[in-house]
């Protein structure tokens, strides 16, 4: 089912008189997701991922835009009438009842031409069950299962009636570090299975970039960014975007472009010849870094290390906006108790922003 926002916006009145500011939680949202696709929304806390989710779900209702199932205008209809199944951080199952009795609710409420019979609700509710793998713990209640049995029991619970839309709002935050990984493949493997068009919520980038077919990145309200994972972290749009992806994260230097230089500090590291001059910021991503003894940037040794294949050089920059500079390089490079390191650069992992408007500039020297 492709899935199309069109200028979904949602604004949230002022609560108290002493500010009163109104929200906007989700600021003209135009995007179409693509059948069978698995979307990624990221963001930082209050960023409106939420807000997007709630208005897809019909749990709220959009101040102005539309929404649209395939050919089908949504935007008015109640959640029960729109075909999507939401799972929630908090997994949000009936403690009195078993497992079996949770992922059968939904179905008990059916009316009319969608009414099943028992024997037809039992097998639903068993293939959901299978589908998550829990169909050995259908007798149990809740509380005797682990967080993650837990989510696959919601996972299962919102699959039952066949979505059109599966909806998630951070359903891996509750479970511990393993679960995370774990069920996060589950996910991806459920959503290939079953080729439900599959929202997934998250702040966490890493989680949204091993899981996504494309990400959406959300500033304030505004999507900020929408492409494939690689192709977010090797090409942001503008600084917020470079800063919000990737571990370690990339490093920003202060800059300056003069007569077609990039410079840091005082020392020139890169042609930019289409940049006019002006101030920058450059970020550079760790793996950016490539120690050469001609290169032309230096900077202070602070600590050094060695993580299996690879070295992480940790320095610092008078430039440099964080207090350290994280850089990896192979781990046959030699500093052998140095004070500092000259460094040369890659040029596709370096990017270069507009110090006012933070956007990125594109450079003709990297194409
Ligand atoms: P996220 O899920 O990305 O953390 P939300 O969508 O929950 O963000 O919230 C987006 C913004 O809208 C935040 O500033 C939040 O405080 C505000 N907001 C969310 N729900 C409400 C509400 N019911 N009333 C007022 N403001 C809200
Ligand atoms: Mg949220």
């Amino acid at each position: 089912m492709e899935v199309r926002l069109q200028n979904l916006t949602k604004i949230f009145p002022s609560r108290n008189k002493k500010n009163p500011e109104e929200v906007v939680a989700v600021n003209d949202f135009t995007f179409t997701i693509p059948d069978g696709k698995l979307i990624g929304l990221l963001g930082p806390s209050g960023c409106g991922k939420s807000t997007t989710l709630y208005m897809l779900s019909g749990l709220q209702k959009p101040t102005s835009g539309r929404i649209f199932f395939g050919d089908d205008d949504v935007t008015e209809l109640t959640p029960e009438n729109r075909g999507v199944g939401l799972v929630f951080q908090n997994y949000a199952l009936y403690p009195h009842m078993t497992v079996k009795q949770n992922i059968l609710f939904p179905l008990q409420n059916l009316k009319g031409a969608d009414k099943l019979s028992k024997e037809e609700m039992l097998d639903r509710a068993y293939e959901a069950a299978k589908l998550v793998q829990i169909d050995e713990l259908m007798d149990r209640k809740p509380s005797e299962l682990s967080g993650g049995q837990q989510q696959r029991v919601a996972i299962a619970r919102a699959l039952v009636k066949m979505p059109r839309v599966l909806l998630l709002d951070e359903p891996l935050s509750n479970l511990d570090a393993r679960l995370r990984l774990q069920t996060r493949e589950e996910i991806k493997r459920i959503q290939k299975e079953t080729k439900i068009t599959t929202i997934f919520v998250t702040h966490d980038q890493e989680e949204a970039m091993s899981i996504s077919d494309l990400i959406v990145v959300m500033k304030l309200g505004v999507v900020q960014q929408i492409d494939k994972p690689q192709d977010v972290y090797d090409n942001p749009k503008n600084l917020f975007v470079a800063k919000f992806l990737g571990t370690p994260p990339i490093n920003v230097f202060d800059g300056e472009v003069k007569n077609g230089s990039l410079f840091i500090g005082e020392e020139k590291v890169m042609n930019v010849s289409n940049v006019p001059d002006k101030k920058v910021f450059v970020g550079i991503r760790p793996e950016g870094f490539i120690v050469d003894p001609k290169g032309p940037l230096t900077c202070k040794v602070q600590n050094i290390e060695v993580m299996g294949r690879d070295v992480s050089i940790v320095s610092s920059n008078a430039a440099s906006q964080n207090p350290i500079i994280r850089s990896i390089v192979d781990a046959d490079v030699k500093l052998d108790g140095a004070e500092e390191v000259k460094f040369s650069l890659k040029p596709h992992k370096v990017f270069i922003f507009d110090a006012e408007t933070e956007e990125r500039i594109y450079l003709d020297e990297v194409k």
